[in-house]
């Protein structure tokens, strides 16, 4: 049997796992597989962790090891190269896929506070996978890190500077692995350089959220200090007056936890009309359900405001990319997102636009001075290759 093998001729696989707090999603690759090949060999899903079968993560990657192993695709073979881990935040010390040492252990370990939800979990995957792979380089890629070159001006909230500064408080942004990915995407549809082309990226799952990126950096995105900021998401209400807060905490006489609750799991499209899922909400406008309505609306007038403003903010805009759940599937976004925005130069062709299909592809007339894509997203392709190439050095 051969093995496959790396340009250097060493192992060429490399484990991406993505933990969460109740679940590990992982994916092996095999990197030396030329490009245009799926290079994918294997991608599962470890749910419900703590309640009951799986008892915690160190039982979950147990389970993914066996699960790769009934492959022969054993965390213990020689042709892994690394493993690749997500990690949500990086807060202003991981600018860059990172190799994982004790020190970055525990200096991601300090961002719990700006990401308590997420940070842990991720933390959690690493430990246990050094633990099962001494040998092998690991590295953590951020969440963030693509966002870490909007300027300045752009980054910081506009409250007393040494508040925000005594607690780290600016703009971070998040899904920036599918961010980097989509734009750098986006270029390559037009055949050109990502240097050469200025992009909005509307990454539009359950999460969602927009980015601007100029020549392949990006300059602004709509995700702040959390994920809680910016559009309007499945569960999360993204942008309000932050008096909101104060009034639910003095008058309705809510905790703190309680808000969180509410603005995070609580809001959004499920808050609006009771469902998160997209595909729902279109059957129900369907059958004349205005409450769906009223939500699809909301979504789409908070996702034209970042359109027009990042415009703005690019001056020059060569291609809108939609991605993630909603961006890749839902045509009827697409289309009421862009509709009427001829004198912005966005034409979309709605033949082009109802095509479904899981290839990046343009949606935009031929006449469009903007290009409208939709790029299928792939983070843990993105985070494969910057762990691979990391592994490489
Ligand atoms: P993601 O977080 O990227 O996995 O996106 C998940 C969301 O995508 C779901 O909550 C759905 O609302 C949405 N979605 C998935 N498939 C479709 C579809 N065919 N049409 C509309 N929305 C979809």
């Amino acid at each position: 049997m051969s093995s496959p093998a790396g340009p250097a001729g060493g192992p060429s696989r490399v484990l991406v796992l993505n933990s969460g707090s109740s679940s590990v999603k992982y994916q092996l690759l095999d990197m030396a597989a030329g490009p245009g090949t799926d290079s994918r060999l294997a991608a599962g899903l470890v749910e419900r962790i703590g309640e009951g079968e799986v008892a915690d993560h160190d039982a979950a990657l147990r389970i993914i090891a066996a699960e790769l192993n009934g492959q022969g695709l054993g965390l213990d073979s020689p042709e892994l190269a690394a493993v690749g881990h997500r990690v949500v935040h990086g807060g202003t010390r991981f600018t860059e896929p990172t190799l994982i040492t004790d020190e970055v252990v525990a200096a991601i370990e300090k961002l719990v506070p700006l990401a308590p939800l997420h940070n842990p979990a991720n933390i959690t995957g690493i430990k246990v996978a050094r633990e099962l792979r001494p040998d092998l380089p690991q590295v953590a890629v951020f969440d963030t890190a693509f966002h870490s070159t909007i300027p300045e001006h752009a980054a910081r909230y506009a409250i007393d500077t040494g508040t925000a500064d005594r607690y780290e408080i600016r703009r971070y942004g998040f899904h920036g692995t599918s961010h980097a990915f989509v734009s750098r995407a986006a270029a390559e549809l037009l055949g050109k350089e990502s240097s050469q082309v200025n992009v909005i990226v509307l990454h539009l799952g359950n999460g969602a959220s927009a980015s601007a990126v100029a020549g392949g950096s990006c300059v602004e995105t709509s995700m702040g200090l959390t994920p809680l900021e910016g559009l309007v998401m499945g569960t999360r209400s993204g942008d309000l007056d932050p008096a909101v807060v104060f009034h639910l905490a003095r008058v309705g006489g809510m905790t703190v936890d309680e808000i969180d609750t509410l603005l995070n799991k609580r809001s959004g499209l499920l808050g609006l009309c009771g469902d998160n899922d997209m595909r729902e909400i279109g059957r129900r406008m369907a059958e004349g359900d205005k409450a769906a309505r009223l939500a699809f609306d909301i979504y789409i007038h908070r996702l034209r405001k970042y359109i027009g403003a990042y415009t703005a903010v690019l001056g020059r805009v060569d291609a809108i990319a939609f991605t993630a759940g909603v961006g890749e599937n839902s045509a009827a976004v697409r289309e009421a997102a862009l509709q009427g925005l001829e004198t912005l130069g966005i034409e979309v062709d709605a033949v082009r636009n109802a095509v479904r299909g899981r290839a990046a592809r343009l949606i935009s007339t031929d006449t469009s001075r903007v290009a409208v894509a939709v790029i299928p997203t792939d983070e843990e392709l993105e985070i494969a290759r910057a762990t691979y190439a990391l592994a490489q050095r």
